[in-house]
């Protein structure tokens, strides 16, 4: 917490030197631009009180999807569609690994889980395999769930989850194959997560298949709930 509070004024420091651009539409001046904060589409209520999607009808809790096939993660909720300018912050924030963007980011995080009133006891990110962490360097999902634990006051934890086995990109699979792809692929530290209501912080919720196999993984290994959040959802969740 001490090291974050650290980075974040050294950010502050390096803006008024080298001042950012906007990772949404390359403006100087901010890691995103206020004109860029307002485009995003948000996700209309009334939301599934599960998978958070928007309910098409008004006298239910649940949408279809998650009656049909409930999730492992008892609920998941998302600051915008996945489009436009938010798209391209998530990809510089992905292949870039602008830490003082993660924080900015995390921001929009905050104002979606002020909304709910979840008791987590601890903040953790989706992690990546060993090989990925290396070629990048980095974890796109650290960068936002460390500040956004900062921002809410509660601990934060890089070794709670992990990631046991490779998995290839989701990107491109078809929804039944991105379930058999995490399925088995996290292993989460008993002595950490046990007894703790958990929220995981992702990036993009595109089926929930890579939330689901998190929240088994730690259910598995003695948490007692686990919920999760991420800045962009795909327009319509895939069928699982
Ligand atoms: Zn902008
Ligand atoms: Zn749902």
């Amino acid at each position: 917490m001490v090291l974050f509070k650290v980075f974040s004024s050294y950010w502050k420091i390096l803006d008024l030197v080298f001042p950012p651009r906007c990772a949404g539409c390359n403006e100087w001046g901010h890691r995103f631009c206020p004109n860029c904060y307002q485009k995003p589409k948000l996700i209309p209520e009334p939301n599934c009180c599960m998978c958070g999607d928007r309910l098409t009808s008004g006298y239910k809790l649940i949408c279809n999807r998650c009656d049909l096939f409930p999730p492992i993660i008892s609920a998941v909720r998302s600051w915008a569609y996945h489009d436009g300018v938010l798209q391209k912050a998530i990809r510089n924030l992905k292949y870039k690994g602008d830490l003082g963007l993660g924080e900015s980011l995390a921001r929009l995080l905050l104002e979606v889980i002020s909304k709910q009133t979840w008791p987590i006891d601890l903040v953790i990110g989706v992690p990546l395999d060993h090989r990925r962490q290396k070629e990048r360097g980095y974890n796109q999902s650290a960068y936002l769930s460390r500040p956004l634990a900062h921002l809410m006051g509660l601990p934060y934890s890089a070794k709670a989850i992990k990631r046991i086995r490779l998995t290839r990109s989701q990107v491109g699979l078809s929804s039944g194959e991105r379930l058999m792809n995490v399925k088995g692929a996290f292993f989460a530290d008993k002595k950490i997560v046990i007894r703790k209501t958990i929220l995981v912080v992702d990036d993009v919720i595109t089926t929930g298949a890579t939330l689901n196999a998190c929240a088994s993984a730690l259910l598995s290994a003695g948490a007692y709930k686990v919920y999760g959040i991420t800045l962009a959802r795909a327009e319509r969740l895939m069928e699982e």
